[in-house]
């Protein structure tokens, strides 16, 4: 069996995240070096400290659609700040973006509560329909219960990301191995769409989902269940999804 290869990084931060070290141009210029076609830039939100600004969202429509070759999103990873999964960026904001996605970060308004609070709190974010996919579900700081998560993300047609940043010696996201499994267990058993990303803060892991992969495989999952392995498959998600508004 062929090795599984993404065609598109929907999930890469750049300088305005405040903790990340590369610009658009390395971050593009890797990806065309790597043979991918698209990547998202999904700079994390103002209420992440160090997070970007609003107005760097909004003037988001100067960014071209295409540099190096590589078609570029222009995206958020959106940090949800209450217990009603409310966003830290303004729905007209949101709405001119090309794709959203939403994680549990600490300190941004939303801390960690027990497990079915936590997934509940995921599945509203799911409800939201600005909201396109969830990210690095597998963290036991923020521990969720895969089974009722993976059932909602079904019934709502909404992917699940695995995060390979989250699977590197050097994450701050505890245990995502072993919830990560369970996802993947459960998403090749009921059929639910996966999503590979990077995470990458520096240009040099753009693209790089080995571990993620390496877990898939574990597994029998192939390249079909994973959405990104496909440009136009992407597209596809993304207008049901914006249809669905
Ligand atoms: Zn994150
Ligand atoms: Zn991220």
């Amino acid at each position: 069996m062929d090795k599984m290869r993404i065609e598109a990084d929907l999930h890469v931060h750049t300088v305005a995240s405040g903790h990340a070290y590369s610009t658009v141009e390395e971050i593009t210029r890797e990806a065309a070096k790597l043979g991918l076609k698209m990547v998202a830039l999904t700079d994390h939100g103002p209420a992440l400290p160090g997070g970007a600004h609003p107005y760097h969202f909004w003037n988001l429509r100067i960014m071209p659609t295409e540099l190096n070759g590589v078609q570029i999103l222009k995206d958020i990873e959106a940090n949800i700040t209450n217990p009603d999964a409310d966003l830290d960026l303004p729905a007209d904001y949101l709405e001119a973006l090309d794709i959203i996605i939403v994680g549990f970060h600490p300190k941004c308004g939303y801390e960690s509560g027990p497990v079915e609070q936590n997934t509940a709190v995921l599945i509203k974010a799911m409800d939201n329909p600005l909201v396109d996919f969830i990210v690095h579900p597998g963290n036991a700081k923020f521990p969720i219960d895969p089974e009722t998560l993976v059932d909602a993300a079904l019934e709502r047609g909404v992917p699940l990301e695995i995060n390979n940043s989250s699977l590197l010696p050097t994450s701050s996201r505890e245990a995502a191995t072993i919830y990560d499994l369970q996802i993947i267990k459960l998403a090749k058993e009921k059929g639910l769409p996966l999503i590979l990303s990077s995470d990458a803060h520096i240009y040099t892991h753009v693209g790089k989902v080995d571990k993620a992969v390496e877990l898939l495989e574990k597994e029998g999952i192939s390249s079909g269940q994973v959405l990104n392995t496909s440009v136009s498959t992407v597209l596809g998600y993304l207008a049901r999804r914006r249809a669905q508004r």
